[in-house]
């Protein structure tokens, strides 16, 4: 794996939950001494219990005992809100926390069991608040003390979402991604495939009719490719495709458009082209071909080369007859004599 994907790639969602037991860690134990300033020791000596219980939960996740990590995490936050709102009352916010795993359990389990704990969550949150409505604080603090506390509280879990949302939108627009360069792109030569091109090509050919644009069709086949397959093996033939993409790419701009369009044969689409201009593009490749040191990746001193058609697309030309000519230009090509390039017939060389 390259450098590019693996800035890409999320880390799974157990490793984000480990790292949260860090700082759900750091953040108890800042309580510890807050709680103990305002005068609240019990409380403070169940932030101690908390941050144990990360610790324990920290170990879990790493050693993949992920369910017995995210248990831990469940227990430590609801008797955290519990004991926080019975000892010193409702507007300490520990409430808050229990709010996080609303977006939390639809993704870290089956939609169904997502359904009941969000019940028990729903029921624990209302329950709680009830409750907290008609049995005052057993260990009340200073108005200011709960200001304190209930800021705090605030704070981390606009956070909490906030990292969540971000964690949640990059995860989606990376797999999104990947699944669309999955379904465009030929694997071994990375180039566009075949079911991209020919919805591409539509596009292309609609734009080019709108803008009074010529555009110019390179259909390219690698000579006699059988016999290197025959005589070097399979995986040098996939080699040397792999190889002959990468001479397309190189000589082609950055709006052309390539495509692997069937097994050893290339489509190539060349907007605001005309044919002269494809047969220099054409040309070109032709040489990049021929010039090309194969015996690096052969192993043997020899040539590897490439016939082309040309077509350029002519007014009010269906694309089907437009690749059609290209096919018959390229057949053209190989019965020329093949490493060459020519020309659609009854087609006008234009500027
Ligand atoms: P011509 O000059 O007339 O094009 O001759 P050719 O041998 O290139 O043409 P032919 O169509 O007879 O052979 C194409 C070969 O390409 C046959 C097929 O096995 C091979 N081929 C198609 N796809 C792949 C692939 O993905 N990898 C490899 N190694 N070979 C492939
Ligand atoms: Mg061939
Ligand atoms: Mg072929």
């Amino acid at each position: 794996m390259d450098d590019r994907n693996r800035k890409h790639q999320r880390p799974p969602f157990w490793r984000v939950a480990q790292r949260c037991c860090i700082v759900a860690g750091a953040i108890d134990t800042a309580y510890f001494f807050l709680f103990l300033t305002l005068d609240s020791p019990a409380l403070a000596w169940i932030n101690i219990i908390s941050v144990a219980m990360y610790i324990t939960a920290y170990y879990a996740y790493r050693r993949r005992k992920n369910q017995l990590g995210s248990l831990l995490i469940w227990t430590e936050v609801i008797l955290h809100a519990a004991f926080g709102t019975i000892l010193i009352g409702w507007d300490s916010g520990f409430y808050y926390f229990l709010l996080a795993f609303i977006p939390v359990l639809p993704v870290s389990m089956a939609a169904n069991k997502a359904i009941v704990a969000l019940l028990v969550l729903w029921t624990y949150f209302v329950g709680l608040h009830t409750l907290a409505i008609f049995i005052d604080p057993i260990q009340p603090i200073s108005a200011l003390g709960l200001f304190a506390v209930n800021t705090f509280n605030l704070t981390v879990v606009f956070g909490i979402f906030a990292y969540l949302a971000f964690y949640y939108i990059r995860t989606v627009t990376s797999a999104h991604r990947k699944l669309r360069e999955h379904a465009t792109t030929d694997s071994m030569t990375r180039l566009f495939n075949r079911r991209y091109m020919t919805e591409r090509m539509q596009l292309e050919a609609q734009q080019a009719t709108v803008n009074q644009t010529a555009l110019s069709f390179l259909l390219l086949d690698i000579d006699y490719f059988k016999q290197i397959n025959d005589q070097y093996g399979h995986h040098i033939g996939d080699e040397v495709l792999t190889q002959a993409a990468d001479l397309l790419r190189a000589e082609l701009r950055p709006n052309d458009i390539a495509a692997r369009w069937g097994g050893e044969e290339f489509l190539i689409v060349l907007p605001e082209s005309s044919n002269l201009q494809a047969a220099i593009v054409a040309e070109r490749i032709r040489s990049a071909f021929e010039d090309f040191a194969w015996s690096d990746i052969i192993g043997e001193d020899v040539s590897v080369t490439i016939s082309t058609g040309i077509h350029s697309m002519q007014h009010n030309e269906a694309i089907s007859d437009t690749i059609k000519a290209a096919d018959h230009a390229l057949y053209q090509a190989k019965s020329n004599g093949r490493n060459r390039v020519e020309l659609s017939i009854n087609q006008m060389v234009t500027e």
